[in-house]
């Protein structure tokens, strides 16, 4: 569980009245960390040695949370954060249309060749727990989705937590269909149910969802989890809702299922950062097959410079173990060299027992590997605005000069994203705005140290504070080359710049 961390490396600095916090100190690297909260986790202690350890976003799975849950937990994370001088992101990642199993007081053992009724219509309880009704020989279990008996025909095969459990469709009746058990286990309480290739008829944000999101949006969320993402459609439907309740988180459309495998382009166009499921994804899909869908979903976000997350199973075994097995090592590796924005844990950090480790054992994988990866820019990503083509030449010119860094200075966010999306391997992007939600929404694209700071209404004033926060913090060190994406005003017109700048030893004191 939570032990002390080794190490400390929150900053939090004041500047005469002005607030910068900042990121990992020292401790860069490309590659984020995203970690899932639960029992193991969720303890004011334990975020805060997370944060310390160096978690970019905490993730809220709400297909185990309610409202309340996420509001409490969001408003702890903040808090923690403060004390620590360190913030994180958060991201509610919603159930979306998920069908599971209803609640069993007492798991139930699927004997192989067994029969198990799943009932989609009201189950009227008999003698027994609740939601369980025990026909003579025949086990029984109510399932959240009622249209199942028309989506899945006679034979097709039915896949429960997490394809643990196999079932086959016998026959189908008015109260819901009648299964016999191929892999036998135990089934729990509100387990997951795949159907794959079935495009299920569920809205894809539901009103738990929506009631989840009010909450969340109160609490701050950051960014929003879309699960089971299957067109452009469903993003579109989240992001109004969003609108509505008046919240800017960004959208990562989760995927999952087939559907959402062959309409990625439109999704990743339509979402602002895309997370690579592979928890159900594997179930889904062939499971041979998921490393290709993987590679082919980070070279599309690439092409279309949107971020991408690789989650599930990433370091599963431990949730039981202090070490990773030689395969998980290899896993992360290849989201490290596939240059994927961010590596996520699940069971590791919600209910493993070595939470704080999984993390590690992350930042030393991404510590080892991002070095050996190639130099070369993200050769796919096209862009359109002059503005962004600029970035190319600021990213070109940061690597050729060796020790340096870019400066970016935004308010939208749009510039840094931009910049990560085109991976200048081995340069740190240094991402200063005064807008706290984009602060926070700066912690997941790829290689982005984010800055919380006052602009001055002098261009030149805010680089040169800027600058001198980097040297006095140690991110740039005197010597160090700045490319510096600004605005300058020239004859009152502002116009957009690319200046190169160097870290002296004792900087211009800035104007407080
Ligand atoms: C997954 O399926 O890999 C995933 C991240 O989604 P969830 O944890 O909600 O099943």
């Amino acid at each position: 569980m939570c032990k002390a961390p080794a190490f400390v490396f929150a900053h939090f600095a004041k500047i005469g009245s002005r607030t910068l916090t900042d990121n990992t100190g020292s401790h860069y690297r490309h590659t984020k960390i995203i970690a899932t909260l639960g029992p193991s986790t969720q303890s004011d202690p334990c975020l805060e040695k997370l944060i310390h350890r160096g978690v970019d976003v905490f993730r809220l799975n709400m297909a185990h949370g309610s409202g309340s849950w996420a509001s409490d937990i969001i408003r702890r994370i903040r808090q923690v954060s403060d004390s620590v001088g360190r913030q994180v992101a958060v991201m509610m990642d919603v159930k979306g249309p998920e069908i599971r199993t209803g609640p069993l007081d007492e798991p139930i053992e699927l004997i192989a060749g067994s029969r198990i009724h799943l009932k989609t219509a009201p189950v009227a309880v008999a003698a027994g727990p609740p939601d369980v009704v025990t026909h003579p020989a025949v086990a029984s279990v109510s399932v959240n989705y009622r249209e199942l008996a028309g989506d899945v025909g006679v034979g097709a095969t039915i896949l429960v937590d997490s394809g643990l459990l196999r079932l086959k469709v016998l026959e189908k009746d008015s109260e819901g269909i009648l299964c016999e058990v191929l892999t036998p286990g135990m089934l729990g309480s509100r387990r997951h149910i795949n159907l794959p290739g079935v495009h299920v008829n569920l809205p894809a944000v539901t009103d738990k969802d929506k009631e989840d999101l009010r909450a969340g949006v109160e609490a701050g969320i950051d960014f929003v989890a879309l699960s089971f993402a299957r067109s452009a459609a469903d993003v579109q439907t989240l992001r109004s809702f969003l609108a509505q309740l008046g919240s800017t988180a960004r959208i990562v459309a989760k995927i999952e299922e087939q559907t959402g495998v062959r309409q990625m382009t439109e999704i990743i166009r339509e979402a602002d950062a895309l997370m690579v499921a592979r928890g159900d994804l594997g179930i889904e899909i062939d499971y041979h097959e998921l490393p290709l869908i993987q590679t082919q979903l980070v070279r599309e976000c690439q092409a279309e410079g949107k971020p991408v997350i690789i989650a599930t199973h990433l370091l599963e075994s431990m949730i039981q173990s202090p070490m990773p097995t030689r395969a998980e090592i290899s896993d992360v590796s290849t989201a490290v060299r596939e240059q994927a924005d961010a590596v996520m844990l699940s069971g590791e950090t919600t209910t493993g027992a070595y939470p704080l480790e999984s993390v590690q054992v992350l930042k030393s994988i991404i510590g080892s590997i991002e070095p050996s990866v190639s130099l070369a820019l993200n050769s796919r990503i096209i862009l359109h605005e002059p503005k962004a083509k600029m970035l190319r030449s600021a990213a070109v010119l940061a690597q050729e000069l060796g020790q340096s860094g870019i400066i970016v200075f935004t308010r939208s966010g749009f510039l840094p994203y931009v910049l990560a999306a085109l991976r200048p391997r081995g340069v740190p992007i240094y991402a200063f705005t005064d807008v706290e939600d984009t602060f926070r929404q700066l912690l997941l694209p790829w290689g982005v140290e984010p800055f919380l700071m006052e602009f001055s209404e002098d261009p030149e004033q805010t680089i040169l504070d800027a600058i001198d926060y980097l040297r006095r913090r140690k991110w740039a060190a005197p010597g160090t080359w700045l490319v510096a994406i600004t605005n300058v005003l020239a004859n009152d017109t502002v116009i957009d710049s690319l200046q190169l700048r160097q870290v002296k030893s004792t900087h211009v004191q800035p104007v407080l």
